[in-house]
């Protein structure tokens, strides 16, 4: 980045008034070639695209381009996924999706009410009036009664108002377990195991192609946002989906591949879990467990957010063990 891009770029970001005025014009801030530059379309299997958001927590940098929106190509149209964070994020989104095919977009599926997952409905929507979008009665019921405003103000907050232009469009369409929506030739199944990462999640197959969409149920070398959820629902919601032997598994953050990637999140939830019983009944507190746990899951150190999420962790499945217990 040569330092004229670097002032131009900063400057961007150091005032919001700039950013306002560039978005109230509609049009997207000067640096917006290098910043979703940094956002290319990867292919997992034949017509199933991610573009995979940065492995860092919103801020005003990365504008909240922090998960992985995908889309299906079926005969007649593009189904899209958790489409991201904001307006501008769906824009870069739909821009990835017309160098592909000229199909228009005919679904969107929301994964759960976290709102770096489905904010940019509206871009999409702004498009193509009057799709469906798909998620979790919950969710739906959850973003109605303000979750939704509650994570837009929070990913305004992060960004530093880099979401002035976005806005709270709800999902329209109900889903649950054992759902099956077909586009064509594609059947999309839906998966919810009741509270787990959150009490609205779903997980989506995509039979044909043998893939998973997870959402947050299983994160990719990242430490997840536990407070909403429940540990114990989320291990066993990983175990239901491991059965159905798909081959390709796409996170709600990080790179997407096989397997491993849920047994390897598993595997962190379930270390997890088992220390802290294993230390809760020798009567130690969740502040004293705290660095054995640390020593014992080093395997872990490497994810994002390990150091500072860690004691966090443990004291949500201390109090969900104690609440157990009694
Ligand atoms: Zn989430």
């Amino acid at each position: 980045m040569s330092i004229k891009y670097l002032s131009i770029y900063t400057m961007l970001f150091v005032s919001g008034l700039f950013l306002s005025l560039s978005y109230a014009n509609n049009e997207l801030p000067v640096a917006d070639n290098h910043y979703s530059e940094q956002f290319m379309i990867e292919l997992v299997t034949d017509n199933l695209y991610v573009i995979h958001g940065l492995n860092e927590d919103p801020n005003p940098t990365n504008r909240g381009f922090i998960n992985n929106p995908g889309f299906v190509i079926a005969n007649s149209g593009v189904i899209v996924i958790d489409p991201g964070s904001s307006q501008e994020i769906g824009e870069i989104v739909l821009k990835r999706i017309s160098k592909i095919t000229s199909l228009p977009v005919i679904a969107i599926f929301n994964t759960h009410e976290h709102g770096d997952h489905w904010l940019a409905n509206q871009a999409i929507i702004n498009k193509y009036p009057n799709i469906p979008v798909y998620a979790h009665a919950d969710m739906i019921k959850s973003i109605n009664d303000g979750t939704g405003k509650h994570w837009l103000n929070l990913m305004r907050r992060l960004t530093e108002h880099s979401l002035l232009s976005t806005s709270v469009y709800t999902p329209t369409h109900e889903v649950k377990n054992n759902d099956e929506i077909v586009f064509d030739n594609l059947t999309f199944r839906i998966h919810h195991y009741g509270l787990s990462h959150t009490h609205n999640d779903i997980m989506i197959e995509v039979v044909e192609l043998s893939t998973i969409f997870l959402g947050d149920n299983v994160l990719n070398k990242r430490m997840p946002f536990l407070d909403d959820g429940d540990i114990l629902g989320n291990i066993s919601a990983i175990n239901e989906v491991l059965k159905l032997e798909s081959q390709y598994y796409i996170p709600g953050h990080g790179p997407s591949g096989l397997n491993a990637i849920p047994k390897d999140y598993l595997e962190y939830l379930t270390q997890l879990y088992e220390s802290v019983n294993h230390y809760y009944h020798e009567d130690m507190s969740d502040f004293e467990m705290k660095e054995p746990i640390k020593v014992s899951m080093t395997k872990f150190s490497n994810w994002l957010g390990f150091e500072k999420e860690l004691g966090r962790h443990i004291s949500l499945v201390y109090l969900q063990i104690e609440r157990d217990d009694f």
